[in-house]
């Protein structure tokens, strides 16, 4: 099973990604997590990426859709897999498209601009090996410790209220324009986020029903 799960920064994609990759046993390749990861180990295609991410902007196609055929390519997608945050243009829709790779379902992951918003100030990250959590709707079982590796749990830089604001116009005029892409291909499919973390995953798994 081949799926796209799609929607604005904070509307938990990553969260629901790691979720579906256990359930399907396919793995979640998160395009933001890729780029994270560079960036801590200061490769030249972190270094360069820094200053997009810094600035709430997307980093430049070619490389994200880089990262993505490299990625897709390995042993363990032979049986799918779960792409969170990719794509976030059309470029990168129509790259994927001409990869030849048929993705099953797209899952729409809808939160209003007002709830990401506060939902993005609980959001924590682990600093080493980069799970996610939130304070409020997905909390470590220790207060600032990370459940899988023990790491420290740390505030993404990209995450302050501004920078904020900056990605959700970047989502709105260069992301959002996706759904109708996915729609007219068959495959969207929407799901409003939940309050609880465990309703959202119901309302996903049902989603992923319907689609079928
Ligand atoms: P979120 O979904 O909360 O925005 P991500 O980890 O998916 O978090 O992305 C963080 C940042 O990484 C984005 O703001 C962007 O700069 C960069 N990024 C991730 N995926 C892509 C992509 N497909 N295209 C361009 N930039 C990307
Ligand atoms: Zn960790």
């Amino acid at each position: 099973m081949k799926l796209i799960l799609f929607g604005p920064p904070g509307a938990g994609k990553g969260t629901q990604a790691e979720f579906l990759s256990q359930t399907f046993s396919i793995p979640s390749i998160s395009t933001g997590a890729i780029i994270r990861n560079a960036i801590r180990e200061k490769t030249p295609m972190g270094i360069a990426a820094e200053k997009y991410i810094d600035e709430g902007q997307l980093v430049p196609d070619e490389v994200v859709i880089e990262i993505v055929k490299e990625r897709i390519s390995e042993d363990d997608c032979k049986n799918g897999y779960i792409l969170d945050g990719f794509p976030r243009t059309l470029n990168q829709a129509v790259a994927l498209k001409n990869m030849g790779e048929k993705i099953d379902h797209v899952i729409d992951l809808e939160v209003s601009d007002e709830d990401l918003i506060k939902r993005l100030s609980g959001r924590r990250e682990c600093k080493s090996c980069g799970a996610p959590y939130h304070i409020k709707y997905n909390p470590p079982k220790v207060d600032g410790v990370c459940d899988k590796c023990g790491g420290t749990l740390i505030s993404r830089e990209d995450d302050d209220p501004e920078t904020v604001r900056k990605r959700l116009v970047v989502y709105h005029k260069q992301t959002e324009p996706l759904k109708e892409f996915y729609k007219k291909e068959g495959l969207l499919r929407i799901v409003k986020g939940q309050e609880e973390l465990a309703d959202t995953k119901k309302e996903v798994l049902k989603a992923l029903e319907v689609g079928k």
